[in-house]
């Protein structure tokens, strides 16, 4: 079924072709969003008369917009969140684990790709990653696989707005080791930036934060690395609530290894 289909096309069909707000017209030629050959679309003059200031590159392929692109342009506020589509499945993911612990009807994105994990590897995949519902990325986004997925990743605070193809089983590594730097008490600014930056932290902290640092310092220049830091959240935050499991039992092995901390002390903390 998702042969051929653009990104907005995948997400499109994921969300069950729902109808696009302007009706549709005879075309022919290409979408003039995503390049998609149509029959059929919107006038993108409907399109741009009502919503549309300095999006003109946006509209380059033609004079109609395909039924994908002109759902997702149908609503701003709805459309311009972040997504994840694979196959026929679709999310629209939040970053904050509490956040979506509260929303039945949105996962959080760390639970969003691990549901990608379980997926044949190959299936087409597509999303948007963001930290500013604003901008309308998703005339953006790429196709990846659910192995090595393509998400159009847009966090300006880490001087990221691209489209990042990651490897799947190396993100959710890397979950693992920037969680216990949260849990220990670190902010992500500071897992970005290095850990050392927060030296007090680490004096407090001693052997252990060196030793964590120099796990995470070769993930820094990974693309995985900063859609992890996104999507990672404090264990304590995330489960203590009402979802025990395994993140719970890392969650006590964190507070025991805080408990211990300060048995390993600042005298032992060296910049070798
Ligand atoms: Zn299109």
């Amino acid at each position: 079924m998702t042969t051929g289909l653009t990104a907005p096309q995948l997400v499109w069909y994921a969300a069950g072709t729902p109808a696009p707000r302007w009706p549709l017209e005879p075309a022919a030629g290409l979408c003039a969003t995503c390049g998609a050959e149509v029959t059929a679309g919107v006038s993108h003059e409907l399109i741009n008369s009502e919503t549309f200031s300095q999006q003109g590159d946006f509209f380059q392929y033609g004079s109609h917009v395909c039924a994908a692109c002109a759902w997702f342009y149908s609503d701003a506020k709805q459309r311009h969140r972040s997504l994840i589509a694979a196959g026929s499945w679709l999310a629209w993911p939040l970053i904050s684990h509490e956040a979506a612990a509260a929303d039945p009807e949105r996962p959080s994105w760390l639970a969003a790709l691990q549901h990608l994990a379980g997926l044949p590897p190959t299936t087409p995949t597509t999303g948007v990653l963001t930290t500013d519902p604003k901008p309308r990325l998703w005339p953006r986004m790429r196709l990846g696989t659910a192995a090595t997925p393509a998400i159009y990743v847009h966090a300006l605070d880490y001087d990221v707005s691209r489209v990042v193809r990651v490897d799947l089983v190396q993100l959710l590594a890397v979950i693992t080791p920037i969680t216990e730097a949260l849990n220990r008490g670190f902010s992500k600014r500071t897992v970005w930036r290095g850990l050392l930056t927060d030296y007090r932290r680490c004096l407090a902290i001693g052997r252990a934060a060196l030793d964590l640092e120099r796990t995470l310092a070769p993930w820094r220049p990974r693309p995985e690395f900063v859609p992890a830091l996104l999507i990672a959240g404090r264990t304590e935050e995330t489960h203590e609530r009402s979802h025990p499991g395994p993140a719970d039992r890392q969650s006590q092995s964190a507070r025991a290894a805080r408990r211990r901390a300060p048995e390993t002390g600042a005298r032992q903390l060296q910049l070798d």
